[in-house]
């Protein structure tokens, strides 16, 4: 059972799996918290708060063991079962993430991706068959997907999520720039590259150190 952990906790514990998983496999056993705040850029008490949601309580002078965080950390993240995710939109972007292979890093891949250009349904693209976008539904069923990308034009991106929804879906990663409304049980992440970029070029013209 996952504990009720706030969203920044849930946020960084990738970061810590990631992390523990190093120094698992380079055969350390224990680690402190500030040795872990070193590695991953976290302030030694959050991460001390953070452990502590889950009732791992590191010991003075002994740190945490890495093996049983590993193991805490792997269920929670569902890093031991491999999770499918449906791609929708095989456009500049959708290809572009089809081409990156999730896989290697978490235990998470796209399995089935759709779309409603002719031209590329019905192909095998990166090694995920393109479905035609009325088949939808019926896959993301069969195949118990509850994890969307969605990479279609904005004008279409709230019509698609409805349709996820009624297919069962539970979480959007949503690369569109438009908010889109859900059901309360249904969780989107935004995730708007253009949007990032231009924040990352307001802070450089409006902050930038003189000199
Ligand atoms: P990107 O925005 O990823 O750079 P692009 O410019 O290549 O993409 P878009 O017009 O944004 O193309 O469309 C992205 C993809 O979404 C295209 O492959 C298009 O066929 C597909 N698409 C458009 N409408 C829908 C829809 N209703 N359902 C599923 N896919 C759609």
């Amino acid at each position: 059972m996952t504990p009720n952990i706030p969203k920044a906790t849930a946020k960084r514990l990738p970061i810590y799996y990631r992390y523990l998983k190093i120094l698992a496999d380079s055969g350390k056993k224990h680690v402190s918290s500030t040795e872990l705040a070193e590695t991953v850029k976290i302030d030694p008490a959050t991460i001390r708060r953070d452990f502590s949601y889950f009732g791992a309580l590191g010991k003075r002078g002994y740190g945490y063991d890495v093996s049983s965080l590993l193991a805490f950390f792997k269920t929670t993240l569902s890093q031991d079962k491999l999770t499918n995710v449906a791609l929708i939109g095989v456009g500049n972007l959708g290809q572009a993430l089809l081409n990156y292979n999730f896989h290697k890093s978490n235990n998470a891949r796209i399995s089935a991706a759709f779309d409603i250009d002719p031209q590329i349904t019905g192909l095998i693209r990166s090694g995920v068959p393109v479905y035609p976008l009325e088949d939808m539904q019926e896959q993301l069923r069969l195949q118990q997907i509850k994890i969307a990308i969605l990479t279609v034009p904005a004008a279409v991106a709230q019509s698609v999520t409805d349709e996820l929804v009624a297919g069962g879906i539970k979480g959007i990663l949503n690369f569109t720039p438009l908010r889109v409304t859900v059901p309360e049980n249904v969780r989107v992440q935004n995730v708007d590259l253009t949007n990032e970029l231009q924040t990352l070029i307001y802070f450089l013209q409006h902050f930038e150190h003189n000199g």
